[in-house]
């Protein structure tokens, strides 16, 4: 029996496009390559293999976008959380290197990746392309947010840095007063992207089984088999786009995550008013708290608001009051702004705040860990991951294959990662305060 995990109740969900049709594996199946994960990932990974001619089957626990990809803010921010001079540093390498040079080009090229997939295969999702604005909270952070902005626009990234009013004017909030504009960035219905990703992998050949868990997987001489309920795949190769939802199907893999929950709430409709003060060239927007706060507008005119929060599947009040005060620290000049949904979903964080490529046996790798900023880069990262298939090579790959690097004390993360959030929340609002 297949288990039905029902999406959650989100405006995403409540105004994507249809999906495609698809049901449980109730067969054993034999294919070049199989995908655990029909999120951004694993449908773009699917996408490019079915494109080169290798057969190819992707397999979900939920529905297409049952994961993050499904539940996410939409925003399309080319940017990760660390300098380029750090990355290369993490990496004991020169900044010139081309390993570090190859991801400073993974991660600025995934927004217009993205973008151009869109347009590729006319996938219909509610694609703008009117740039992402990110601001600092206070000034204790403006040494770092200056150092992120130089290090990345020395890359040719196209950032710009925003005076005080333009800031004011762009946002529709007075309550940041330093930021940036990435002019490549944007946003998209992520239900609908991740629907239309999978449409393109199916016209392309691939095939894909929702309802279905990998239970277990098991070396058959050269092959893996793969276990669900009610069917079995055997395949050379094993994709493991599982992200923030990894299991324990490959051990080990757990561990180099923590699941760390984001949640997002969408207003009513907003008012002319609203509509023409809040971001009115509809640019994307996210905070350096570390408790972030980020928004966007949507195309049926509503502002979609996130952070962290506490519950994936379920939001409860504390959550949303965590948004309600987010949004009246941000916005007080609209008091009325309301949550009409809420809902929720896990981010896969890890260790050094980089995407992780492991190759975790011989004919298995996993690609995961965009540390919330998935929509462009997961994206991104399914093209590295079927390069790897295709070529069993590594070395050119954007993201360095790389040993697994797993938190100690894993076991414990509930916990660490509840303490962290309201201790950071703490140190953001007296930030907040200071500036
Ligand atoms: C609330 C929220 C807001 C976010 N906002 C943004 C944003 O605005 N911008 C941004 O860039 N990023 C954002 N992110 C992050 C972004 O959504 C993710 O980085 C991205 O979607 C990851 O895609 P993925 O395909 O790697 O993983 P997922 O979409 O999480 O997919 C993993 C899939 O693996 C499946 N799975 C796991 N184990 C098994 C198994 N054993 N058998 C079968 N299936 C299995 C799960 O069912 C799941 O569908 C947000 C995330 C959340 C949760």
């Amino acid at each position: 029996m297949s288990i039905q995990l029902a999406l959650p109740d989100s405006l995403w969900a409540a105004t994507a496009v249809p999906g495609p049709a698809t049901s449980p594996l109730t067969e054993s199946l034999t294919t070049d390559a199989v995908i655990v994960g029909a999120g951004f990932s694993g449908l773009r990974t699917a996408l490019e293999l079915a494109k080169a001619g290798v057969s190819v089957c992707v397999v979900d626990a939920g529905d297409i976008g049952w994961g993050a990809s499904g539940r996410n803010g939409g925003q399309v921010n080319p940017i990760g959380h660390e300098t380029p001079a750090t990355i290369a540093k993490r990496w004991s390498l020169p900044l010139q290197h081309e390993q570090v040079q190859r991801y400073v080009d993974f991660t600025i090229s995934s927004a217009n990746g993205l973008f151009d997939l869109v347009r590729e295969h006319n996938i219909d999702c509610d694609a703008e392309q009117n740039g992402w604005i990110r601001a600092a909270h206070g000034k204790a952070v403006l040494p770092q947010f200056e150092k992120m902005f130089e290090g990345w626009q020395a890359t040719g990234t196209p950032i710009r840095m925003l005076d005080p009013s333009q800031l004011e004017q762009m946002s529709g909030t007075s309550a940041y007063k330093v930021g940036w504009v990435a002019d490549h960035g944007g946003s998209v219905q992520p239900l609908s992207y991740a629907r239309g990703l999978a449409r393109a992998a199916l016209n392309a050949g691939a095939k894909i089984f929702t309802h279905s868990k990998v239970n277990s997987m098991e070396r058959r001489g050269d092959s893996w088999r793969l276990h669900c309920a009610t069917g079995d795949i055997t395949a050379n190769t094993v994709v493991l786009c599982t992200n923030g939802y990894t299991d324990q199907l490959f051990k080990g893999l757990r561990e180099t995550v923590v699941p760390v929950v984001s949640i997002q709430g969408a207003t009513q409709p907003l008012s002319q008013g609203q509509l023409d003060s809040i971001l009115p060239q509809r640019h994307t927007f996210a905070d350096t708290r570390r408790v972030i706060f980020y928004f966007r507008k949507t195309a049926d005119n509503r502002l979609v608001f996130g952070s962290a929060g506490s519950n994936p599947n379920n939001p409860g009040a504390a959550d949303k009051q965590r948004l309600i005060t987010g949004l009246r620290t941000v916005f007080p000049q609209h008091p009325d702004l309301n949550i009409e949904y809420l809902w929720g979903g896990r981010i896969a964080v890890t260790r050094d705040h980089l995407p992780h490529i492991n190759e975790l046996a011989p004919g298995v790798v996993t690609g995961l860990g965009c540390n919330g900023r998935g929509v462009a880069m997961a994206t991104a990262m399914g093209k590295q991951l079927a390069t790897w298939v295709l070529q069993r090579d590594g070395a050119e790959l954007g993201v360095p294959v790389s040993p697994l690097l797993p938190f100690p004390l894993h076991q414990f993360h509930r916990i660490g990662v509840r303490t962290t959030v309201w201790w950071s929340a703490l140190r953001d609002q007296f930030e907040a305060r200071q500036s």
